[in-house]
């Protein structure tokens, strides 16, 4: 383990043990195996799997930036598949956040290394395997995941100025665009593909991070990418679709949910008294959240609704006033009393939503 150590060397050197360990165990005599000593071999095999998937996913994501393919400086190559130092990230130049990275995988480096030197010695001296390490096998794991996505966020923070958005919400957004120019391709939304596309989105949150138990009547959404929390309050469960707009209930509605047909609620149940209650639907919001300033714990909110109309082409006799990028909320509560006042659908006039032409873009829902 050199002295030089990037986010790349440091998932090698991780990728490394791993495959140290998984020969260990290859060419221990497995005549006395039990059900543990092979638990734990199918976990490390786990955590390679998921360790590779995750490199391989991840890097286009923050290679594939038009500019940053201009940066020869930072650039993650992809060795040979069977070899175990697959994971290379060339940062030689150290971006912002990249400090930060490389702390969080030397110490991370550190536990696996101790992890597989428990299973060298046990290799060594036999009898049964340590049943406790399958667990830590796991917790290693899931730690692995999470500074990967992390590392991969702060790259991409650090090359996108434009978006606020972490990478975690840039994918839930990414999908949701897809999703819509899909629908708008099919000519009208089908029920079923736009309930089918809803659960897509939340399939894709619960990819990017997790929702649990809150407190005692709370549900917050934990981003994997920056361990930035959002919150709903007093909530029994996350609902799954939207809530259908009330006057037309048509198709070609749920076509173009556009800034001028603003589509963010669903119909969640208070876990304090199971009442209905409108809530910001959650993958508008984990697909919209910013990273937490450092030493914060919370996620801000950025409203798509204005950043896309902010986007639209402006007015002659518009007064030139851009989009307001510090127009974010400190948390769902705040989006959505926002989203209440300022994009409510029935608050349009109907001929201002013919006039306006609809965009595809990303944060657009
Ligand atoms: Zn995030
Ligand atoms: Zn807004």
């Amino acid at each position: 383990m050199g002295g030089f150590d990037s986010v790349g060397t440091l998932l090698a050197d991780i990728a490394t043990l791993l495959a140290d360990a998984l020969r260990i165990l290859g060419l221990a005599d497995k005549r006395h195996w039990g059900a543990d000593e092979h638990e734990q071999v199918t976990a490390l095999e786990e955590a390679v799997d998921e360790a590779k998937m995750d490199f391989q996913e991840l890097s286009p994501l923050v290679n594939g930036q038009s500019h940053y393919e201009h940066d020869r400086k930072r650039r993650f190559s992809l060795l040979s598949p069977r070899s175990p130092a697959f994971l290379l990230l060339s940062t030689s130049v150290l971006t912002p956040g990249a400090d930060e990275s490389i702390e969080e995988l030397r110490a991370l480096r550190a536990r696996f290394y101790a992890h597989v030197q428990g299973l060298k010695d046990w290799s060594r001296s036999g009898g049964p395997i340590n049943p406790i390490w399958v667990r830590d096998t796991h917790a290693l794991q899931k730690d692995l995941h999470r500074s990967q996505c992390r590392a991969a966020r702060r790259i991409f923070t650090s090359d996108q100025e434009s978006s606020k958005r972490c990478l975690g919400a840039f994918l839930v957004c990414r999908l949701q665009r897809q999703g819509l120019s899909s629908r708008r391709r099919n000519g009208g939304a089908a029920e079923g593909d736009y309930q089918r596309s809803q659960l897509e989105e939340l399939g894709m949150c619960t990819k990017i991070g997790g929702f649990e138990r809150f407190g005692d009547e709370d549900i917050a959404f934990i981003c994997d990418f920056c361990d930035g929390h959002l919150v709903w309050e007093d909530l029994e469960s996350v609902p799954t679709s939207r809530t259908s707009p009330e006057a037309t209930n048509s198709p070609a509605s749920l076509l173009s949910p556009t800034t001028t047909n603003p589509q963010w609620q669903a119909t969640g149940t208070t876990l304090s008294g199971l009442r209905e209650k409108p809530v910001v639907f959650a993958p508008l919001a984990v697909a919209n959240h910013i990273a937490p300033l450092h030493g914060d714990w919370q996620a801000g909110l950025l409203c798509p609704f204005c950043e896309g109309e902010a986007q639209q082409p402006q007015d002659e006799d518009d007064d030139g006033e851009p989009y307001h990028p510090d127009n974010e909320f400190d948390d769902v509560a705040a989006l959505q009393e926002h989203l209440e006042w300022q994009h409510t659908p029935t608050a349009l006039p109907v001929a201002l939503s013919a006039a306006l032409p609809s965009t595809n873009n990303c944060q657009i829902m």
